[in-house]
């Protein structure tokens, strides 16, 4: 029989421990591999411990318009499952790997809500795109557990612009509060219009299901470009239950970063030292602080600045390095501040 646990559908023999109602707080207990596993995910990607990786080309996208996208209220998530063959290839995968479903993790506010982290800094939502390795396995279902049977593209999601193309699925999911409901959506979806447009820096490491039966068998792709969703689309995900009850929610619905151990963790994109800047010229006033000038460890701004409503934000900024002729881009973490481009010329700036 096939047993939906949580965001994964794997054919069980035996339901009694993958069961949907089978909570957080009863894992530790019912997966031994909960707490013994060597690879297990999610991980805190430290750029600290980032080793680049040449040879890591972009990921390449074929997915498939959905005619009819199909999405389901798991009681955990929500769930979209595939009918075409889309796949992706390249990077740190050999051979295609097919498109199963995709699904959400959220929190119960825009400040918490992702599994992978990034230094630490979590986001509102993270959005995965599971794949099976269709090279060596006949189904879902018979790569889910082997170590080599999955490849998972992870996105960060933050709080700002909607989303067009996942403006059909947050419409869809007012048609699946309760648990168990699914419906079709009635537009043509292409999931390849989720995605930014750049797929070529990410980091990649061993790593496992993140929800029962937490099998270690995913190749983790976890990319530094992110996704943006408005505050109307995240709510709508908090608006759906676990249960077909009043009151209870899917809420916080992550599992805490692991240890990375022995493992690698590697990246596409070479992390650049130096820097900037005066940048977000809407704020008011802005103090910046160097926090690391490492040439292989990430160069981290630490800025504080005051918006035109007097909001106090500190910001984490990340520069990387793009081959983007004369601009580099950083990555602004924090809700609601756009990503912005650096002239390179400024790279060598002092801070203050
Ligand atoms: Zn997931």
């Amino acid at each position: 029989m096939t047993t939906v646990v949580s965001d994964i559908s794997i054919n069980q023999s035996s339901n009694d421990k993958l069961s949907i109602q089978t909570g957080p707080d009863t894992w530790y207990n019912n997966y031994p591999i909960f707490s013994s596993g060597k690879r297990q995910s999610p991980i805190d990607i430290g750029t600290e411990y980032v080793d680049y990786d040449s040879s890591l080309s972009p990921i390449k996208i074929n997915y498939k318009p959905e005619k009819h996208l199909h999405i389901v209220n798991t009681g955990l998530s929500v769930r979209a499952d595939i009918k075409e063959t889309s796949e992706i290839s390249g990077g740190p995968l050999e051979g295609k790997y097919r498109l199963e479903q995709f699904h959400f993790h959220w929190g119960s506010n825009s400040n918490k809500g992702s599994e992978h982290t990034l230094n630490g800094y979590t986001y509102a939502s993270e959005l995965h795109l599971v794949h099976w390795n269709k090279g060596k396995y006949s189904s879902f279902a018979e790569a889910a557990d082997k170590s080599d049977g999955l490849a998972v593209l992870g996105f960060f999601i933050k709080e700002g612009h909607e989303h067009k193309e996942l403006r059909k699925l947050t419409d869809g999911i007012q048609r699946i509060f309760d648990k168990d409901a699914l419906t079709k959506i009635p537009d043509k979806f292409d999931p390849k219009h989720i995605l930014p447009s750049d797929l070529s820096n990410y980091w990649t490491y061993d790593g496992s299901l993140t929800t029962p039966p937490f099998y270690e068998s995913v190749q983790w792709i976890v990319f530094a470009d992110m996704i943006e969703m408005s505050p109307e689309q995240l709510n709508l995900l908090r608006c759906m239950r676990s249960c077909s009850c009043e009151g209870k929610y899917i809420i916080d619905n992550y599992r805490c970063p692991l240890p990375l151990g022995e493992r690698k963790l590697r990246s596409s994109f070479r992390m650049l030292g130096g820097v900037l800047i005066d940048l977000l010229r809407e704020a008011e006033s802005i103090t910046y602080t160097l926090v690391s000038r490492h040439q292989y460890s990430s160069p981290r701004l630490k800025i504080s600045y005051t918006s035109h409503l007097g909001t106090e934000l500190n910001v984490h900024v990340l520069i990387l390095e793009k081959c983007l002729g004369d601009t580099i881009r950083t990555m602004v973490h924090a809700p609601g501040v756009t990503s912005f481009q650096l002239p390179m010329e400024r790279d060598n700036r002092q801070s203050t």
